[in-house]
């Protein structure tokens, strides 16, 4: 069996026992090629006129590799090609968000970002970093927090001597 391209969107094909017959060479809307056979003038038609031929088959199925098999944002999957060639779900985790400063919101550096049941699995050091409010706080803010205790703690020291100096003028 020999396939000749006829004009953009026609085939002719030659077999032994029907000389030629031809095929219309379709695109569905989704780009999907397949071939439909056409009654030939001559010769009758091997096959069912309204026979259908993909010409790289069927889309392969795939099937769940759980057993959960509902829609939702915790149960996303994505067809990926194995090395073998074969299409499987890939079962997609959740993404983890980074941890934030309490003050200003901006994500803490030196933190790992992981779902919440993964904080267990990995040590303190990835949780936190070596500071006064660590992991929770980031250093900007802290220096801002210290600033503010030390000029607080001045400020109150200042308030107690002129308030000594007062005493001492008053007597
Ligand atoms: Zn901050």
């Amino acid at each position: 069996m020999t396939f000749q391209r006829v004009g953009t969107r026609r085939l002719t094909v030659e077999t032994p026992s029907h000389p030629t017959v031809f095929l219309s060479f379709h695109t569905k809307p989704n780009n999907d090629p397949f071939v439909r056979l056409q009654q030939s003038t001559h010769s009758p038609l091997p096959f069912s006129p309204k026979l259908a031929i993909h010409p790289s088959k069927m889309a392969q199925r795939v099937t769940l590799r759980t057993r959960n098999p509902y829609n939702t944002k915790s149960n996303r999957r994505r067809v990926i090609k194995t090395p073998g060639g074969k299409l499987r779900y890939l079962h997609i985790n959740k993404l983890p968000t980074a941890p934030k400063c309490g003050d200003c919101h901006v994500a803490l550096p030196g933190v790992k970002a992981l779902r919440p049941r993964e904080y267990a699995n990995v040590s303190k050091r990835h949780k936190t970093v070596q500071r006064a409010y660590g992991g929770s706080r980031c250093a900007n803010c802290v220096r801002t927090r210290v600033i503010r205790a030390f000029l607080v703690e001045e400020a109150k020291i200042v308030k107690n001597v002129i308030k000594a100096q007062a005493k001492a003028a008053a007597k």
